[in-house]
């Protein structure tokens, strides 16, 4: 069977039409319904096409680490892959604002971790006391405006970065030497979308504990409505996320009484 090249993405001009399509039937409903407050307004700009939307890609390849596998196939290639191509379609780069969203991802994640420790929470894993150290910076972060420049020198500093992998159900405080999901050539982030279990990067938190109890539930349920195999499968992986939840709470580690 012959299989049209490109097949399940979007052209840029059905993009267009599309985007052009659902003005039009906003703008309809705004009126048909008298609220005239809610149409969408012409763009001084002109029509809005893909070029329009680099901050929300910025801000998915960021935070949204899973993304990456559509963006994937939307785009062929992997994080660096992708703005690189992106850059070249769009106009202007969009590197920059991916390294800013990166970083007010990473200011948020290392603040929620700060909020955590002082609320009497734990963190356990390898990567575990750099992540307490990290978590010192938080105040650096909210007071920082991130722009390009500061983005730049934040990321290059492995001391202050961690990034949030909600898939994985860890956090990575990515160190390269000791990083083990390195491919295709990327270098100076982490391939969060293949993170490698026993890596030296990994720190858990208790709400990952709660939030691997609950998938490994999750998997035991769906285990008993699909044919035996699978459903071994599944309850391999339950297992395996209720042990590294038990490992968790045997392992984990609070910031002492006195700790300012
Ligand atoms: S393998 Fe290590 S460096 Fe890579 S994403 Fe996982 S924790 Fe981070």
């Amino acid at each position: 069977m012959h299989m049209r090249p490109g097949t399940g993405t979007l052209k840029l001009t059905t993009f267009r039409r599309r985007i052009d399509a659902f003005v039009h039937w906003a703008n309809t409903e705004a009126d048909r319904c008298g609220l005239t407050g809610e149409t969408i307004p012409p763009d001084p700009l002109g029509n809005i096409g893909t070029a329009r939307f680099r901050r929300s890609l910025a801000w998915h390849i960021a935070r949204r680490p899973n993304g990456l596998v559509a963006l994937a196939i939307q785009y062929g290639h992997l994080r660096t892959a992708i703005s690189g191509a992106y850059a070249s379609r769009g106009r202007g780069g969009i590197h920059e604002l991916i390294d800013i969203e990166t970083v007010r991802a990473v200011a948020d994640t290392v603040a929620d971790v700060h909020d955590d420790l002082q609320a009497g929470r734990g963190v356990s894993g390898p990567a575990a006391r750099r992540a307490i150290k990290a978590s010192a910076t938080a105040p650096r972060f909210a007071g920082t405006v991130i722009t390009a420049t500061t983005a730049k020198r934040l990321l290059v500093n492995e001391d202050a970065i961690i990034y949030d992998n909600p898939h994985a159900l860890l956090l990575c405080h990515y160190k390269r030497g000791t990083a083990l999901c390195h491919r295709d050539g990327v270098k100076d982030a982490p391939s969060l979308d293949h993170c490698v279990p026993g890596c030296g990067n990994i720190v858990r938190t208790d709400r990952h504990a709660i939030q691997l109890r609950e998938r490994a539930n999750a998997l035991d349920r769906a285990a008993s409505h699909v044919p035996q195999p699978v459903g071994t499968r599944l309850r391999a992986n339950a297992d395996r996320l209720r042990a590294h939840a038990d490992t968790h709470d045997r392992t984990r580690i609070t910031l002492p009484e006195d700790a300012p």
